[in-house]
């Protein structure tokens, strides 16, 4: 909780200096005390925040900058660069090399996705062409074997347990050998966790590690732990030699704030990130989504991307409206339509600034369900309706439309809520472009303003997903706050 403020403290120093009529050495110096302030209750080493510090002022000479270069996008980008370098502790991964026995394994509180990620892991590797098998020692959490063995089986990867033995250790031995003999070249060792630190768990971990010598050690940290990261982290690192963190659990609202401390903490890098509780819902890690989201801009580079793997910048016409802040329910079945083309919804959601509160507390399942429900809603629609932006529904058209899809009349009214705020949202970001850009050139190449549509920048400016809702209520309230 504290800690998912990191993000929103770090955009709100931004803002403030945004806002102020003259950037000058002071306004940068405050900017820059607000932002280390919020590292360092983080428990971002203080060192880490000093070099931020010392790199963003060097990179923003204000006095030897020339006229017209735009100071605030010049501190916001060196921010931006400077909160990527933090992730980066500077040491590789340990390497992994096929064709010989890599041990690997796992560690992290319960409940934090060891298991998962070890699955996820594993299949991951396996569709590289490793010949990976898993092996499960944790006797600690009843039904563990047998939550390993169902997940292993679905993703293919061969396993190792027992139902007897109590010693972890033995079994991790026992485990590891028969997968070395049998010429696996990554046996991942899945170990139990406590629900809090405690010294009977450490001295397994020890245990296991003397006994195993893995070639890594991977520590799994739960993204929305907060302000625990530092200490949890530096407890793994000061028992066994972590090698790499697993951020797992961010598909939900953490923004992960508490992966720079565990950085920090551990000194080793973040090699994937979890994102939903399917084996394929993982990823390499990428520090730049990550400051991204942590901000609040969304990944707006994964985005863009997605967005041309599907075709979707071909859709002229819509961002043509888009950018004119045109936004009809035909736009937003559309938009539905192409964003299930994309990929898992959440995802994709979650990269489009202001988009995830529509996804709120749904899986992707669940997610895709809803556009699907919506979709038929607008089947029963008129063209009139689905065209016309300023369109209204009565009372007794909401009733009908929901008698024709065979839907409730709440999710009528659900639906036409979600697209008001979104027409609202595509309004405002349409004034946004207007201001900033040759509206003729923005339609010559839609790829390339969907890109300046969403460009980072501008979402800082709009002081993020947070501030830009911000400024839709003064919006409302008849005033723009900027
Ligand atoms: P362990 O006790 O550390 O082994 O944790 P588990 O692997 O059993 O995971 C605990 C819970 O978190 C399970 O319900 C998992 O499905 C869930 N989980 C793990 N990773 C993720 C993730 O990336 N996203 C989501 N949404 N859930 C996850
Ligand atoms: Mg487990």
């Amino acid at each position: 909780m504290v800690l998912d403020n990191l993000g929103g403290r770090i955009t709100n120093a931004l803002r403030r200096m945004t806002n102020a009529t003259v950037i000058d050495a002071d306004t940068l110096k405050e900017c820059l005390n607000d932002i280390a302030r919020a590292l360092l209750e983080a428990d971002v080493n203080v060192r880490a925040v000093q070099t931020l510090r010392k790199n963003v002022t060097r990179r923003v000479n204000l006095e030897e900058l020339a006229a017209g270069v735009n100071k605030r996008k010049l501190i916001q980008r060196a921010v931006f660069d400077e909160l990527c370098a933090m992730l980066d502790p500077g040491t590789t991964p340990a390497e992994l090399k096929k064709g010989r026995p890599n041990v690997v394994m796992f560690v992290g509180l319960q409940g934090n996705g060891k298991t998962t990620s070890c699955v996820k892991y594993a299949y991951h590797h396996q569709r590289r062409g490793w010949k990976a098998a898993l092996v499960c020692a944790d006797t600690f959490r009843a039904g563990a074997f047998d939550q390993l063995k169902q997940n292993a089986t679905k993703a293919k990867v061969p396993f190792y347990g027992s139902y007897s033995e109590t010693d972890p250790v033995r079994i991790a031995l026992d485990g590891v050998q028969r997968f070395k003999t049998e010429g696996y070249d990554l046996i991942i060792v899945d170990t139990s966790g406590r629900h809090k630190q405690e010294a009977a768990l450490f001295a397994e971990m020890k245990q296991m590690e003397q006994v195993l010598e893995p070639n890594d050690i991977i520590f799994v940290m739960d993204s929305s732990i907060g302000q625990a990261a530092h200490d949890q982290a530096v407890a793994f690192k000061q028992s066994v030699k972590v090698g790499s963190v697993i951020i797992t659990k961010l598909d939900g609202h953490a923004k992960g704030g508490g992966a720079l401390s565990a950085v920090s903490a551990t000194e080793s890098p973040i090699t994937f990130i979890g994102t939903g509780e399917h084996i394929d819902e993982f990823e390499p890690f990428k520090p730049e989504a990550f400051v991204g989201r942590l901000l609040g801009m969304g990944d707006v580079s994964g985005l863009v991307k997605s967005i041309k793997e599907a075709g979707l910048h071909e859709n002229v016409e819509m961002y043509k409206r888009i950018t004119e802040g045109v936004f009809t329910l035909r736009d937003m079945y559309d938009q539905f339509d192409s964003l299930s083309k994309l990929g898992p919804l959440n995802k994709v959601m979650g990269m489009i600034p202001g988009m995830s509160e529509m996804m709120k507390g749904t899986s992707t399942a669940d997610g895709n369900a809803r556009f699907k429900r919506f979709q038929h809603i607008m089947d029963s629609m008129t063209v009139e309706e689905m065209e016309n932006p300023k369109i209204n529904f009565s009372p007794s058209r909401i009733e009908r439309i929901a008698r024709g899809s065979g839907r409730h009349p709440r999710e009528v009214d659900e639906l036409l809520f979600e697209y008001k705020r979104f027409s609202k949202l595509v309004g405002k970001v349409g004034k946004m472009s207007k201001k900033n850009m040759n509206v003729n050139q923005m339609t010559r190449n839609a790829s390339q303003t969907f890109e300046q549509f969403m460009d980072p920048q501008m979402m800082a400016r709009m002081g993020g997903q947070v501030g830009m809702q911000r400024m839709m209520r003064e919006l409302a309230k008849g005033g723009l706050g900027m």
